[in-house]
């Protein structure tokens, strides 16, 4: 693209859209040309607040974008993202990004022949904690992951698993590169029609396994993600932003980061002889929101790929659509044992 800035709407302004319109107008190679959301009343309310159009129709909007930002409920992300392909603009659309599978391999099939940019709102790709992690994270043997939310209606129009839990999925998937050869899932809906609380256990072919837990019914929050690896246990807390580093090096090696490291201590002696060090890394200074639409923003000018992928998005769905399923199964196995 030749332009030196991206013609940007917004499809959607609740609660995240709201900040997707805020994040955008500070984005200086995004021109943000409007918004449109099925409530009129919310629409005038953003569109007053942040000094932009309002449109009546989302044709309307779509005639004056090259990209747009599509925050509406899940069960509409599909409608949006097709209409938007075959106008030829390219899209970035919140997560996850679709609800069913198929609808994710028809955005695919759609994104390869038109060539448009397409980027899925996988915001903890971009969470400072996990961006101070960059080469530390290298080969975790075992995952232990907690997501846990107070209750809050919005999203409960899909499963917890597809409201939360597909972040974690994502992520662990983004870091553990190899197949899920096994998956054991047990969940439950407390208050509202679908399950609000679930637990997984994914084995993969190279020998991890990452026990899952989200929950939108807790009375505390908490997103926390431990990873242990041969040497290194690394807690990252996703709400403060930060990740504590344990590690175990040779003494007289110095690795990065450790200039900001402390020693708690030496195990073992002689030429095996280990040095515990530990550091924590804090790197607050980053906006996950704005970073992550910056990204789509210089995909689309650079020619660049996404930053989070669709093809990753629908593999993240395929995961968490198995993992919904053995809940299915698990929950069916429970009913009949009742019965007897
Ligand atoms: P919300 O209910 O606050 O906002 C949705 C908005 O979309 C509302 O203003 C509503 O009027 C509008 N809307 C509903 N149906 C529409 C339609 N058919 N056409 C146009 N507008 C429509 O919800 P939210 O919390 O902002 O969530 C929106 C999306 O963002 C969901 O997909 C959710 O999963 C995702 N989300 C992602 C994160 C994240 O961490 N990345 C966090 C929160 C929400």
């Amino acid at each position: 693209m030749s332009a030196e800035k991206v013609k940007i709407g917004v499809i959607g302004v609740g609660h995240l859209g709201r900040w997707h319109v805020q994040q955008l107008k500070m984005i200086d190679r995004a021109d943000l040309v409007g918004i449109f959301d099925s409530n009129p009343e919310r629409s005038r309310q953003i569109a007053g607040e942040f000094s932009t159009r309002e449109f009546a129709e989302v044709n309307q909007l779509l005639v004056h974008c090259d990209a747009v930002s599509i925050v509406t409920p899940t069960t509409t992300h599909f409608e949006y993202a097709k209409m938007a392909l075959e106008r030829g603009k390219h899209v970035f659309v919140e997560k996850p990004v679709t609800e069913r599978i198929e609808q994710g391999e028809t955005l695919l099939a759609l994104e390869k022949e038109s060539g448009l940019k397409f980027q899925v709102g996988h915001i903890e790709r971009f969470n400072p904690a996990i961006l101070a992690l960059e080469n530390t994270i290298v080969n975790p043997l075992f995952i232990e992951s907690h997501r846990l939310a107070n209750f809050n209606p919005r999203g409960t129009d899909v499963a917890v698993v597809l409201d939360l839990m597909i972040h974690d999925i994502d992520l662990i998937l983004s870091f553990i590169d190899s197949p899920v050869k096994s998956i054991h899932a047990s969940g439950v809906p407390i208050i509202s029609a679908t399950e609000d609380i679930a637990n997984c256990r994914l084995e993969f072919e190279n020998g991890c396994t990452a026990n899952v837990t989200a929950s939108r019914i807790s009375t505390r929050k908490m997103r926390k993600m431990r990873f242990f690896q041969p040497n290194a246990y690394i807690s990252v807390d996703f709400l403060d932003g930060s990740s504590d580093v344990y590690y175990l090096a040779d003494p007289r090696d110095q690795n990065p980061g450790d200039n900001l490291a402390f020693s708690l201590g030496q195990i073992g002696d002689g030429a095996s002889k280990k040095e515990i060090r530990y550091v924590r890394f804090e790197k607050k200074d980053i906006n996950p929101l704005n970073y992550e639409l910056s990204l789509f923003v210089r995909s689309i000018l650079e020619d660049q790929p996404t930053a989070v992928t669709l093809k990753e998005a629908v593999r993240d769905l395929v995961v968490a659509e198995a993992i919904l399923k053995n809940i299915e199964e698990h929950a069916l196995l429970v009913k009949t044992n009742w019965r007897i």
